[in-house]
């Protein structure tokens, strides 16, 4: 751990001095002014002279970490928990058999442009391809999100089929990051969504709270909360090192002031694969009112293959989260299974 909670510094006082349009849009420049290669990254944490850095390498998803993640890194740690997520490494070029680049049936899937259905009751709407870093292990590194929509009149077939199907309750904003949209396309999304009758819950499954907390502003609580959809929260992270300083004043801002929020991570070689390690993830994300929900066994994704952990001592991790800490603690550990028709539980009994 790096940063005790009760030490950081939770009302930076720049921020006091910024005008509200400031603020809201302060996220923006964030994002502009975020690291885009690894020698950068490597030179910011004291680590280009390190013996491992000749195991790094570019790749065709590049580097692309903000500034406050960067923070949350311990600097001269090759082996940094959060380093380890977004470092590209030569490892990723290597072709492993059964990592594939559609791993989780995405493109059969696919109902219109931009709007993914597996399970019932709801679906998933790709609101953008961008991201605000690109996590190293990610099952959507090869998804073609140049062919996704990106403005409302684009979405449109996808508003439409979610209109014709009464069977749909929830619909969940996905991308990509969603919250990468500007607060008005966000706006006249979630308005659109809410003017569907059937339409019950709004889920937004992001990143940013963990990676860009400044884009948890008081325009976005409001564009969230301003409809008669019930917001549910759906944030990654994987480690307890990136749950502090802005970030664990974000998550604060969304348990709130907009509704429940849950955590799913990744079993992560390198990251969390111990017991200590997602013991403190969950220990962590309720103090700040955040529930763990999955722990997701890693998508078979060409270029990943240097992340997985075998799903037996996945099993004994969990088992022993539920041994020595109360239910609530306990994420439930799941695979995403190509045409199955919800996450598969790994936990025999489950
Ligand atoms: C993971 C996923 C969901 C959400 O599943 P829950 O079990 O409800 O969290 C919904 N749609 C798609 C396409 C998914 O991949
Ligand atoms: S934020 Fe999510 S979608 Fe984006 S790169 Fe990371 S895991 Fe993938």
């Amino acid at each position: 751990m790096h940063v005790d909670l009760e030490s950081c510094n939770l009302s930076e006082p720049s921020s006091l001095l910024m005008t509200e349009s400031q603020r809201s849009t302060g996220w923006k420049r964030s994002l502009a002014e975020a690291v885009r290669s690894s020698d950068e990254l490597l030179r910011r944490l004291n680590l280009s002279g390190h013996e491992l850095a000749s195991t790094v390498a570019e790749s065709p998803f590049p580097v692309l970490v903000p500034e406050s993640y960067l923070n949350r890194m311990q600097k001269g740690d090759f082996g940094d928990p959060l380093l380890r997520q977004v470092l590209s490494l030569g490892a990723e070029l290597v072709d492993t058999n059964g990592f594939l680049s559609d791993p989780v049936g995405d493109v059969a899937a696919r109902k219109a442009p931009g709007l993914l259905q597996k399970y019932e009751g709801r679906a998933l709407l790709i609101a953008t391809g961008a991201c605000a870093v690109h996590c190293r292990y990610c099952f959507r590194r090869h998804y073609a999100y140049s062919e996704e929509p990106k403005g409302l009149e684009q979405w449109q077939p996808a508003l439409d089929q979610i209109a014709s199907d009464a069977s749909l309750e929830e619909i969940i904003l996905s991308g990509g990051d969603p919250l990468l949209l500007s607060d008005s396309q966000l706006g006249q999304l979630v308005e659109a969504i809410s003017s569907i009758e059937h339409i019950r819950r709004l889920r937004i499954h992001t990143r940013l709270p963990i990676v860009l907390p400044n884009r948890v502003t008081s325009e976005l609580v409001k564009t969230l909360t301003s409809t008669r959809l019930a917001p549910v929260v759906v944030v990654h992270a994987n480690h307890a090192n990136e749950l502090v300083q802005d970030c664990a004043a974000a998550l604060q801002t969304l348990t709130r002031q907009v509704g429940p929020v849950l955590n799913q991570a990744v079993l992560l070689k390198g990251v969390n694969d111990s017991y200590e390690a997602l013991a403190e993830l969950s220990r962590r994300s309720v103090e700040l009112g955040v529930v763990p929900y999955y722990l997701h066994q890693l998508d078979r994704v060409q270029g990943a293959a240097h992340f997985e952990v075998d799903v037996e001592l996945g099993r004994k991790l969990i088992s022993e989260m539920r041994r020595r800490l109360p239910g609530y603690l306990v994420p439930r550990y799941v695979a995403e299974i190509a045409g199955d028709s919800s996450k598969r539980p790994l936990m025999l009994g489950d």
